[in-house]
């Protein structure tokens, strides 16, 4: 009767009510936790920084890597950022986090400047925050400006990935910060290129050095595959804007060779190393040379 469907529709819209909130209220507690531990992480220098090589794929040398930052928490082990960055921008913690990947980061670079390459470049990757001068923090591109010069080395070792979004919400201060970085010789990369929505016309008119082809581009990389030509086009297309590319998620030989065929630039991916330790890379490093100097006396 109409009473009793009355009353078991409130009871279930109750249950769903309750259901929802006490879902809602797990997750909130769930980020207050995490955020409280972040903060924690960063007094405790909890993080650490991996290197993953980018790969010259006409000379195949190795000259530069992008530092990827990991969480060593003391209970849950080695955590990824895909779990704790977005946290970590929602709360504004992710301006104190980068600042320890940029000097982290800078060290290593010396270090590998005097020991690998003397061009030798490393690709930290910022958070839209950083750019958004109107928040009035201290941990602007001026500031990584600051931190280089006081490390004593030029900006050419460091390259700066945005993503998309940054330039989706582009204003006359991000292109103000991106020229600052040029003027003190920053390169700067649009990272996951082709997953947002900027306008080509961004690449134009920002000051940007190198795109970087989305994995999910690459995947599914086959010949005559509908990626290749997309693949193909962003290359010549990069490169009649003086831009050059590196091609992300680089899992398998056909890939590489479909790419370097491609006239592709740059190649990153687990095909040639997954993001390794800093004694991790010197030691991938040596043997990758060696593995190549065999291949060419073959030829
Ligand atoms: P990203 O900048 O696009 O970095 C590339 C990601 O793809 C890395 O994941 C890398 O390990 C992974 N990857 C590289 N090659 C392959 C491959 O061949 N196959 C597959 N399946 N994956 C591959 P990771 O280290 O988990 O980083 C995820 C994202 O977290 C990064 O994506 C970046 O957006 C963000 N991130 C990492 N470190 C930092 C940081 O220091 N600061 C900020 N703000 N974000 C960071
Ligand atoms: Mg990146
Ligand atoms: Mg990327
Ligand atoms: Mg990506």
């Amino acid at each position: 009767n109409a009473d009793q469907a009355m009353y078991d529709a409130k009871d279930s819209g109750r249950n769903t009510m309750h259901y929802f909130t006490r879902q809602m209220q797990e997750q909130a507690v769930t980020r207050v936790n995490l955020v409280k531990q972040l903060r924690e992480a960063i007094s405790n220098k909890e993080f650490e920084l991996r290197y993953q090589p980018i790969v010259d794929l006409q000379s195949m040398a190795v000259c530069r890597a992008e530092a990827l930052i990991r969480w060593n928490h003391p209970q849950r082990g080695l955590v990824y950022p895909d779990q704790f960055i977005p946290e970590a921008e929602e709360s504004g913690l992710v301006l104190e986090i980068g600042e320890w990947v940029f000097t982290e980061a800078l060290q290593q670079v010396k270090a590998w400047r005097n020991t690998l390459s003397p061009d030798f470049q490393i690709s930290v990757n910022t958070s839209p925050a950083h750019f958004d001068t109107s928040s009035a923090h201290s941990y602007t591109p001026e500031r990584w400006i600051h931190l280089i010069n006081s490390a004593g080395i030029c900006g050419s070792a460091i390259n700066i990935e945005i993503t998309e979004h940054l330039l989706m919400e582009t204003r006359a201060e991000t292109k103000q910060q991106l020229l600052k970085l040029r003027d003190a010789n920053i390169q700067v990369a649009l990272d996951d290129f082709g997953t947002g929505y900027s306008s080509l016309a961004y690449l134009n008119q920002l000051d940007i050095d190198y795109l970087k082809i989305d994995r999910s581009f690459v995947q599914n990389l086959q010949p005559d595959s509908n990626d290749l030509v997309l693949c193909n086009a962003i290359i010549v297309m990069a490169h009649t804007l003086g831009l050059k590319v590196i091609a992300e998620g680089i899992e398998t030989e056909q890939q590489h060779q479909l790419l370097r065929n491609a006239a592709c630039d740059y190649g990153q991916g687990f095909f040639y190393a997954k993001a390794l330790t800093a004694d991790g890379f010197d030691q991938w490093h040596q043997d990758f040379q060696t593995r190549d100097k065999l291949c060419e006396s073959e030829h």
